[in-house]
């Protein structure tokens, strides 16, 4: 663990729980959840075509909200649901579920099949026998921003039978090099106004250089043309998946996804983005077992989740066909997200820094210019004779780009939605070139003799 050591070690959420449970406990924000169709039918119809995982069996729903995983179960004949969750909408919960005990009600279904409990799932009073199938909804942005699916892996090694089920079981996330001038401009002039020497008179631009990190420093949430992706992740082949059967808490803390692209454009790349797969199997041993995705990717029909975008401060120049290297580290923050690691090369030379090595003293090199190929001095002639190594090195400090974002409730909204002529707009509409032969790009060439 690299970056924040001691964090890591003991990494507590719990001096956010007064203002994580105080959101939740608002029904405006489980409605935001259940008016998203896409996430709430995918639920529905994992639970509902899956009912081999529930009927006659016993149930926890982890962070059950408004209850409506707890309820989707019973429609698919659970036995018994434990409806866990910490905030005050278990009060509202347990409204709801006893008014179907009430003459003539219309939930009647719902009668002495739910018991709700109101606590942190971790808590060590929380008295609920082991289960035949967890479900949960513990998705953030990115999939693990809220580090809700730390309580989802701990229900699994408390409540869950040998055997049971987990809905959802597997989580894939997906990185992709995008580009987009106007969200780097946009950024650029929110950070210049700190550039003004005489704003009302005071000079602000000694705090320009914090204003920008700060600025970039924050991922982007929201949708995106997925037409901005200089390289299109291949679902086997990219993804970086995470089995909520078998991951462990330490693999959920702290996790580093490899990246591998070839440009399929040539163009400039601002930065790298984010989405990610949910996949329920239902009962992997059983040929009735109907299995249940879900995308949350740009070309997805849009989710409460949308996508999220890391910005570099200086886009990094790529050709259709070029190789891009590189790897994102994340590691747990105290504000129930991660802090960001991104380091990229395109081309195929030079070595990709380690990325369990503390990250700040490369960021610190490439703040001053070093390590990017920057000399304040122009070079002497004689400097210039530099060996080949030497020269690759340069190479190598224009090719590269690292940043670091910190992920947390702040990420900043962007409604960017790309142009309303979607039909209309093409590769070089957003500056990226296509090749002109495309199999040279891709295949690498091939001489006939
Ligand atoms: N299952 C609901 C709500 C999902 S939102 C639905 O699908 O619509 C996640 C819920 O989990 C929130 O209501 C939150 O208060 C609750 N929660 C988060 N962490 C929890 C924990 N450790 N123990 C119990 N509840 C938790």
């Amino acid at each position: 663990m690299s970056t924040q050591p001691s964090f890591a070690d003991n990494p507590s959420n719990e001096s956010r729980d007064p203002a994580y449970f105080g959101y939740y406990a608002m029904l405006q924000h489980q409605q935001n959840m259940l008016q998203d169709t896409v996430r709430t039918s995918t639920y529905r119809n994992a639970i509902l075509l899956n009912t081999e995982c529930f009927e006659d069996k016993l149930v926890m729903d982890v962070g059950a909200g408004s209850g409506i995983l707890s309820y989707f179960a019973v429609q698919a004949g659970a036995k018994k649901v434990y409806a866990v969750e910490a905030s005050d909408m278990a009060l509202k919960m347990k409204k709801l579920v006893n008014a179907a005990s009430l003459p003539n009600a219309k939930n009647d279904f719902l009668k002495d099949r739910v018991e709700v409990i109101q606590a942190k799932i971790e808590d060590p009073s929380v008295k609920a026998p082991k289960v035949d199938t967890i479900i949960s909804e513990p998705i953030g942005v990115l999939l693990v921003h809220e580090r809700m699916i730390e309580s989802f892996i701990y229900a699994r090694d408390t409540f869950l039978k040998p055997g049971g089920h987990l809905f959802p079981n597997k989580g894939t996330m997906y990185l992709a090099p995008f580009t987009d001038a106007l969200l780097f401009t946009e950024t650029m002039g929110k950070a210049r106004f700190w550039e003004q020497t005489s704003f009302h008179g005071v000079d602000l631009s000694p705090l320009y250089p914090d204003a920008k990190a700060e600025m970039f420093g924050m991922p982007v949430v929201g949708h995106f043309d997925p037409k901005s992706l200089l390289a299109t992740p291949t679902p086997d082949v990219d993804g970086y998946e995470m089995d909520f059967g078998t991951i462990t808490m330490k693999a959920l803390r702290d996790f580093v996804v490899p990246i591998s692209w070839k440009a399929q454009y040539t163009g400039l790349m601002h930065g790298v983005a984010g989405w990610f797969d949910l996949l329920f199997s239902g009962n992997h041993d059983s040929e009735a077992s109907q299995p249940i995705e879900m995308s949350t990717g740009p070309s997805a029909e849009k989710t409460h989740w949308q996508q999220v975008r890391f910005m570099f401060r200086e886009p990094l120049a790529v050709n259709a066909g070029q190789v891009i290297r590189g790897w994102m580290h994340c590691v747990v923050n105290d504000m129930r997200s991660y802090t960001v690691d991104i380091e990229v090369i395109a081309g195929q030379y030079g070595e990709l820094s380690d990325p369990s090595q503390p990250f700040e003293p490369l960021l610190e090199q490439q703040a001053k210019g070093q390590g990017h190929g920057r000399t304040s001095e122009p070079a002497k002639i004689e400097e210039i004779e530099e060996d080949e190594e030497e020269e690759e090195e340069d190479d190598l400090q224009f090719s590269r780009r690292r940043g670091r974002w910190e992920l947390h409730e702040q990420s900043y909204n962007y409604s960017y939605t790309g142009s309303s002529n979607d039909m209309l707009t093409k590769p070089e509409h957003l500056c990226m070139y296509e090749p002109e032969n495309v199999d040279d790009a891709y295949g690498g060439i091939t001489y006939t003799v």
